[in-house]
Parts: C-alpha cells; structure tokens; sequence
C-alpha cells in the first residue's frame, strides 16, 4: 500500500487580517465612505484603513487586551467599526458585534455571557450605555466612537476611541495566527429564551467572504462600490465587510439614517453599484422613489434577505427599476450565507414565468453549503418541490455548537435551520414559514410566506402579516394582519377576493385586519410572537356559531 502523499504547498493561515492586508496593499487608494453620527461624510482609502486598525490594535494591547478576549461593539455601519472588526482579531481577540436594538435586558445578558472586557459604543447609545454599564460589572471600560472634544456627557466613565487610537503609531505586523481561533461572536436575536452566541473562526470568515464574492452569489468585483445597508451589528453585514476587501471594491457605510431618501441619496452620490438588505428597508426606498419619482442611475444588483422577499418587490426592482434584485437565505449560525437565487445558462433559457418563478425562491446553495430536507420521521424528503419539511444544512462556516454551551445542535453532523422548505428538482430551496409560524388548519400546513407575499402583491398594500387564529373546528385559521400604503384604500371583502385563484381556496384567510404599523424584531423581521399574542382573543367571522 502506498502511503498518502502530502501536498507541497504553504500553509498559509486564512485569517481575516489578510483580507484587509491585500485590500491596503493592492486596493490601497480605494475609498471607504461613511455617513458619520456626526452628521458628515468620512472618506478615507483602504490603505488608511488598515493604518488605523493596526493602532487601535496596539491601543488595545496596550490596554491588556489578550488574544482569546472579547470586545463588543454598539455601533452602525462606520470606518471606525470597521476598524474595531479588524484592529480586534488582527491580534487575536474576538469582535463582538452586539445588536443595539435589542432590549436592554438582553443586551446586558449578552454583554455578560460573552464576557466582553472593553465595549466600544456610537455616541447615539450613550444613554443605552449608562442604562447598561452598572449591570456590566465585567466590562473593564466603555470606549466612545468619537474625539475626545466631542465625547458625551455620561455617568459611566468612559474613554474616546480616538485617543486610543492616536496614541499608536501602527507600526505593527498582523500576527500569522493559527485559522482555527475565534473571530467574531453575533448572538441570534430569538424571540424567545435567551440569545445564543454563534462564535465565527478566522478560518470560516475567510471561506465564507470567498464565497459571498463568487459571480453566483453577489458578484462582487475591483469595480463595484458596495453599500451594505444590513447593520454591521447583524451577522457582519452579511460579509460584506470581508467580501468588499478581498475583491477591492469600494466600500460606502450609510450609519444610522437608513430611510429611503438617505439612502437614496448616498447611492445616488457614491455612484453604488452593489447592496444588500431585509425587505422592510427596500420598502422604505422603493416608496421613496415612488413618490418622487426619482430613479436609481448606478444600482445594478442588491440582495434581499433576511426574511422572506415579496415576489412583488423583486420585480418592482426589476422591471420598474433596471436593478437585479437576487433573493438570499441564511441565518447567524451559517455566517449568514446558504442559498441565492441566480439562475444557470439553461435555466436562463426558460419562458419567463418559469424564471421568474425560480429567482422567487431562496435559491440555489453556494459552494461550502450542503441542504436537505428531512420529513418528522427523520428521513430526508425527494426534491421535488411539493414535499416539505426541515432544512437541514451543514459546511465550513456553519456552527457546530454555540457560544458557551454544551448540548450540540447537531443531528447526524447536521444543523436543523428551524425552517421548513422545499427543494425543486433544479435545487432551489423555497421557505415555507419558520416551523413555529406555520399555520394548521384541519391537520393541514398553511404557508404563511404564501399568504403574505399574495397581500404586498395587491396595490394598496405596503406590508402584510399572516398568523394562526384559534377556531374552533380547525384548531387554526389565517387571520391577516395589514398595512395600508398612504392614500390607498382597500376593504376587507376587496383583499380576500384578491386571493380568488391565486391560492387554494382553504388557504384564503379568514379575516383582514387593517393596522397603522406592524411590529419587527431588532434585525428587521415581522415579529409574529407579538401579533399572536395581540390577536390572541381576536374572533374570527368563521368561528360565530350562527344562531337562529
Ligand atoms: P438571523 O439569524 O437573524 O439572520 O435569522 C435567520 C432566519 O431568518 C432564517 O432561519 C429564516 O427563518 C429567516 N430568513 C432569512 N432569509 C430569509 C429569506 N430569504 N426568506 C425567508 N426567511 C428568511
């Protein structure tokens, strides 16, 4: 027998300092532009960049920062927590990127279960900050986004990000680290039970932005300008940060003003060619462009994800618009990438309808991300596009347990994603709902993604929701819960006509009920928890016995 025959390449480390060492270096005049809570436009090269993140690296040593230590950020899409992702694991410790817009008391409970040492905040929270600091007995220090001149009046001491910062020369070599150790730390946002720490390797980031780059996923390239409307406080900005780096594209961070005019107008100044987001924020600028009849000049492709994309927007994108929109899935545990509807040369062929059917769809998986769907009795279904049941995934930048707990989530070396899907014979995943929001009606499965997507389809519709309502002879019932666009009138009887045809006839819900605002998790999803539990003695029309 022969014996196996290793390979005579370096092993060089992937490590996430590497994909802003190559940007400073080969990409070292290309701008990165920030909208500032300050209120202007930072505009500085990747060159720079790297230059900062090297001081702020040597501030936090000096500091006592160790490798292995976490530091959290509250922070918006910005130069500086750009910096903060590089200037902390370039030297071995771990960014924690903490989503500000969950309640305090869940904050303060990850702050504490992460273990942060030094927590670096945008001014904007230093109120959230005070309210948080006395319960964070082991942060060693908060440290503000800002210049010294400029740091806010607070009751928790803290230190400016700036003086740390010009305090250090940046005479400094990124460490070759071992790939395997951590990088970053983002905690799902559940909606129930404490928040779970899914905890990146610089070797998974890495692989992944290669990923995100590829022309089946966004494409990116030397010439685009990329504009990540996704929080870089929401799983790393879907990897936008490491992607526009590696392929040397142009990198422009909106900060905290992310209704449709701002961001209208900082793509329109940026020349943005590339973007990604969740659906609600694409509402706000497609309805912004509606009502001023402004047109995008330079967008060419945005992702949508995060939650379900209403087919209408895709295509208002689309044939409206002149942008591709590409529908995107995946999740915090997967760094977030998995699928992306992009369709091969064959499929491109196909009559219209059957494109535009497929690109409705979560889509295909990128390399590194492996899909199944398993039945209740564990087996794995057909891809057929009928039969459903949990998705399942499993690669290289997919978890294997979270953050400080013991109990694997793992099946047979499998993540169970909590979603239900099926899979097409081209192997496109479409969601049917998250397990928990499926709708039973009479032992049988009601999407409510199909429901809600039916809805935003109608004119007068700005957003919808479809939730299970108690009756009493099904068990559950659809009941759906609407948004009006401004100046548009629609009735109920009118809404629930709409869907004649469009769904089988035990889909269409039970009632309409018309509301000013729905309500969203911190990451921008339809919070359905707290509609069911608002609607929870709602009465549907079809649940009145009549009596004679
Ligand atoms: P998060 O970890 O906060 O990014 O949330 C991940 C979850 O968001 C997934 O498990 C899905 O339930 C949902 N999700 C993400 N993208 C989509 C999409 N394109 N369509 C439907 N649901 C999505």
């Amino acid at each position: 027998m022969t014996t196996p025959l290793p390979g005579q390449m370096m092993d060089v480390p992937l490590t996430v300092s590497s994909l802003l060492a190559h940007a400073s270096r080969h990409f070292g005049t290309t701008e990165i532009v920030s909208k500032r809570v300050e209120g202007d436009v930072h505009r500085y090269t990747y060159r720079d960049c790297e230059k900062r993140a090297k001081q702020l690296a040597q501030g936090l040593i000096a500091l006592g920062v160790e490798a292995g230590d976490r530091i959290g950020t509250l922070a918006w899409n910005g130069y500086r927590h750009l910096e903060i992702y590089y200037g902390t694991t370039g030297f071995g410790a771990v960014c924690h990127t903490i989503n500000p817009r969950l309640f305090p008391e869940q904050i303060v409970y990850i702050v504490n279960h992460a273990d942060d040492r030094y927590v670096m905040f945008d001014t904007t929270f230093a109120a959230l900050v005070d309210a948080l600091a006395p319960k964070c007995p082991n942060v060693r220090g908060w440290i503000a986004l800002a210049d010294d001149a400029r740091l806010p009046r607070m009751t928790t001491p803290v230190m400016g990000y700036e003086a740390l910062v010009r305090a250090e020369d940046g005479d400094f070599d990124w460490p070759l680290l071992d790939e395997r150790l951590a990088s970053y730390l983002c905690y799902t946002s559940g909606t129930t039970g404490n928040p779970k720490g899914a905890l990146y390797s610089h070797r998974s980031t890495v692989l992944h932005a290669y990923a995100v780059s590829l022309p089946n996923a966004s494409g990116l390239s030397a010439r685009d300008c990329a504009l990540p409307v996704v929080p870089m406080f929401h799983v790393n900005a879907w990897g936008i940060p490491h992607a526009a780096p590696l392929t040397g594209a142009k990198l422009v961070l909106p900060g905290k003003d992310l209704d449709g005019k701002s961001l209208y107008e900082l793509m329109e100044a940026e020349h943005v060619t590339y973007s990604a987001g969740v659906p609600t924020v694409w509402l706000g600028l497609l309805n912004y462009m509606r009502e001023t009849g402004l047109r995008l000049t330079s967008l060419k492709r945005t992702v949508i994800g995060g939650s379900a994309c209403p087919p209408a927007m895709l295509s208002t994108f689309r044939d409206d618009y002149g942008v591709e929109a590409i529908h995107g899935w995946g999740m915090t545990e997967m760094s977030p990438l998995g699928t992306v509807a992009r369709l091969n040369g064959e499929q491109a062929q196909r009559s219209p309808d059957e494109q535009r059917s497929l690109l409705e769809k979560q889509g295909h998986v990128i390399y590194g991300v492996d899909m199944k769907i398993v039945g209740n009795d564990g087996r794995e279904l057909p891809w057929d596009g009928v039969a459903f049941g949990e998705l399942y995934v499993r690669g290289p930048w997919i978890i294997d347990g979270y953050f400080r707990s013991d109990v694997s989530p793992l099946v047979d070396g499998w993540f169970p994603t909590g979603d239900v899907a099926t899979i097409d014979r081209d192997g496109f995943m479409r969601i049917t709902d998250r397990s928990k929001d499926l709708i039973k009606s009479g032992g049988e499965w009601i999407s409510s993604i199909e429901i809600e997507n039916q809805a935003v389809a109608h004119p007068a519709v700005a957003e919808a929701a479809c939730i299970a309502c108690a009756h009493p002879d099904w068990k559950e019932r659809p009941l759906l819960v609407v948004v009006k666009r401004a100046d548009a009138e629609v009735t109920r009887e009118e809404l629930l006509g709409f869907y004649q045809d469009k769904v089988a006839r035990w889909w269409i819900p039970d009632d309409v009920v018309f509301v000013d605002e729905l309500p969203h998790t911190a990451t921008g999803k339809l919070n359905k928890l707290v509609l069911r539990e608002r609607f929870r003695d709602h009465i549907l029309p079809s649940a009145c016995k009549v009596v004679n």
